[in-house]
């Protein structure tokens, strides 16, 4: 504001964000006496207003803007099980294959691009949430966006709500695609409104939800759907860095027979090239080869493309960053200090970070100002009661938000949304999974289980006045 102050004394009106002129830059300088420095081999690139109190020379030099250029869209298949994300996949890689493009061999490396009217868009071939939220909760955000697949004979289930809640939380736009209207039970115009109801409303009734009508088995509506993706995109406006060292992340990762360790990567920016070395995790090494979704042995990859890579010295977690560096001995020793954190890390979270008992101490931490709980209920009637009286709670200083419910036992789905979102999660005459209760654990979730409704909305009150005793 005091940049903003002395543009205006100088008769200039500039907003945060405006570009200003080398002159103009040197004279508020002046006026503040700090002293620049241009660099002149740079003179064609924007000169961005710099932070008060920071000469310019400090700025990291600025990328030149012709290397920014669109980008293909991520693309995630979610919905309930059964309603055809696995066969709308296959469809439109089939699509792509009798097209003439891939050679005909496709190899599964875990996500692969097809081109529609030249241009490309990128498809995680694994479909579900479990995979989607497993790389949110590393903080990985990698899909752009969330195809829900709802079958129009069954409408909306459990799992597309879970769906849903997974995507909204992640601020990834959905696109619906119902499938099966091919078969005679076929009701497009339910799952419209069902779908409306939970706030996804189709544009013709006023909304601004893509819905595409599909059947993966009789191949209709496939281009329609590759369209309103691309469409979508274009509303999105990815762009990234197609030079420099490239940045990437995991999708998955295995040790195969005679190659190694490999690790699928979709590139976010810059360029992947063989025999660049590579950071990736608590990993590293030179990349040996890159294969494509095709099976080719490529030489570089370039934003949002699939590709394998070979060469690391282990295999990563999906959702880890990969970074090329130049330094072989620094990445030792950043993998050195990455190891040693690990070790810490995994001592401290067995006990949970978030807690209905410590919500202040985490707020204080780390700026959380909402309460974000998972809960699930035995039964409809409890579940809906629940909210009900949850949702009666006030306090002033957290919120409470209630990032997904649903009535069954809690599931490793419910562990991973609670923890991608920083939260808990709540049961009410419920049971854990065994494999969640472990999961759990590994990442520091807590579970909170009541059988009475009462004690449960009690717990959730002191806890958000912060008058919560620590468990012993
Ligand atoms: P996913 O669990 O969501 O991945 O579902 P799948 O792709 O495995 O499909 C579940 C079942 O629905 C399979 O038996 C498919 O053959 C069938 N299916 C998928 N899409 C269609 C469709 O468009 N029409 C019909 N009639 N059946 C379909």
């Amino acid at each position: 504001f005091q940049l903003i102050h002395h543009l205006m004394e100088m008769n200039i009106f500039a907003s945060m964000t405006q570009l200003l002129d080398e002159g103009v830059i040197q004279g508020v300088c002046q006026r503040l006496g700090i002293t620049i420095q241009t660099d002149k081999k740079e003179r064609h690139a924007p000169v961005h207003t710099a932070p008060l109190g920071k000469p310019k020379a400090q700025a990291p030099p600025p990328q030149p803007l012709s290397n920014i250029k669109s980008r293909a869209p991520v693309v995630t298949f979610m919905g309930h099980v059964d309603h055809g994300k696995t066969s709308l996949l296959d469809a439109i890689r089939q699509t792509k294959v009798a097209a003439g493009e891939a050679g005909g061999i496709t190899q599964h490396i875990g996500a692969y691009t097809v081109v529609k009217d030249g241009r490309s868009i990128t498809f995680i071939d694994t479909p579900g949430h479990e995979a989607f939220t497993a790389m949110r909760a590393r903080g990985a955000s990698i899909t752009d966006i969330v195809v829900l697949v709802v079958a129009a004979d069954d409408g909306v289930m459990p799992q597309t709500i879970e769906a849903i809640n997974h995507a909204r939380n992640a601020k990834v736009p959905i696109i619906v695609a119902i499938n099966k209207i091919d078969l005679p039970g076929a009701n497009p115009l339910r799952v419209k409104s069902q779908l409306q109801e939970i706030g996804l409303v189709p544009e013709e009734y006023g909304g601004d939800t893509i819905f595409c009508e599909v059947s993966a088995i009789k191949k209709i509506g496939i281009d329609n759907l590759l369209d309103m993706i691309l469409l979508q995109a274009e509303i999105l406006e990815l762009k990234a860095n197609y030079e420099g060292n490239a940045k990437a992340r995991v999708i998955e990762s295995q040790i195969e027979k005679g190659r190694g360790p490999t690790a699928t990567v979709i590139v976010q920016s810059g360029r992947l090239k063989v025999g660049d070395i590579v950071l990736c995790g608590i990993y590293y090494g030179k990349v040996r080869a890159l294969i494509d979704d095709t099976g080719k042995n490529i030489k570089e990859a370039f934003p949002s493309m699939p590709v394998k890579v070979l060469g690391l010295n282990g295999a990563p977690l999906p959702g880890e960053e990969l970074v090329v560096e130049k330094d072989e001995k620094k990445v030792k020793e950043i993998v050195q200090e990455r190891i040693e954190a690990l070790k810490k890390d995994r001592e401290a979270s067995l006990t949970p970070k978030v807690t209905l008992e410590n919500i202040f101490q985490a707020i204080e931490e780390g700026q959380k100002k909402t309460l974000n709980i998972v809960l699930k209920a035995d039964v409809q009637g409890s579940l809906e009661a629940l909210i009900d009286q949850l949702k009666k709670i006030s306090s002033q200083k957290v919120d409470l938000d209630i990032i997904h419910s649903g009535v069954g036992s809690i599931s490793e789905s419910d562990i991973l949304l609670a923890k991608a979102a920083g939260g808990l999660v709540i049961g009410f005459n419920t049971k854990t999974d065994s494999a969640a209760a472990a999961l759990a654990k590994r990442e520091g979730v807590q579970i909170k289980l009541f059988s009475v409704i009462y004690e449960l909305v009690d717990q959730v009150k002191e806890a958000m006045s912060g008058l919560l005793e620590p468990e012993l």
